[in-house]
């Protein structure tokens, strides 16, 4: 018995809309604009200066410091809150994570937009 394959499209448009930006400021991570890029401080790695590279425009980051990582959402997911690739993926899915004690919402990156009036 073995569990159904997660459809690459669906890993495709997990990654494409899910913001890693959103994802790190859920964490109460502070980022400081770099160019095109945001850093901050990478909380992978016992950090002293900002060394996690974010980069919005194509949503991945890069660790620049001692632990060196990099890569997409659902990476972002199975580090931050220590699950498999296939939880990972369940929790975006759903559009929450386990963070702490409070549930945070997972923040979409399409229709950004919300109408103010
Ligand atoms: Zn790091």
């Amino acid at each position: 018995m073995s569990l159904p394959r997660i459809a690459p499209d669906e890993l495709e448009g997990l990654n494409r809309d899910v913001s890693i930006q959103r994802l790190a400021e859920a964490r109460g991570i502070r980022l400081q604009s770099h160019g095109k890029d945001l850093l901050c401080m990478c909380p992978f790695h016992p950090d002293t200066s900002p060394s996690l590279a974010i980069s919005p425009g194509k949503n991945l980051r890069n660790c620049l410091g001692a632990c060196g990582t990099g890569g997409t959402v659902i990476d972002w997911v199975m580090k931050a809150e220590s699950v498999s690739f296939r939880h990972a993926v369940e929790i975006l899915r759903d559009g929450k994570l386990p963070v702490s004690a409070a549930p945070i919402k997972v923040f979409i990156l399409a229709n950004p937009r919300a109408p103010t009036s």
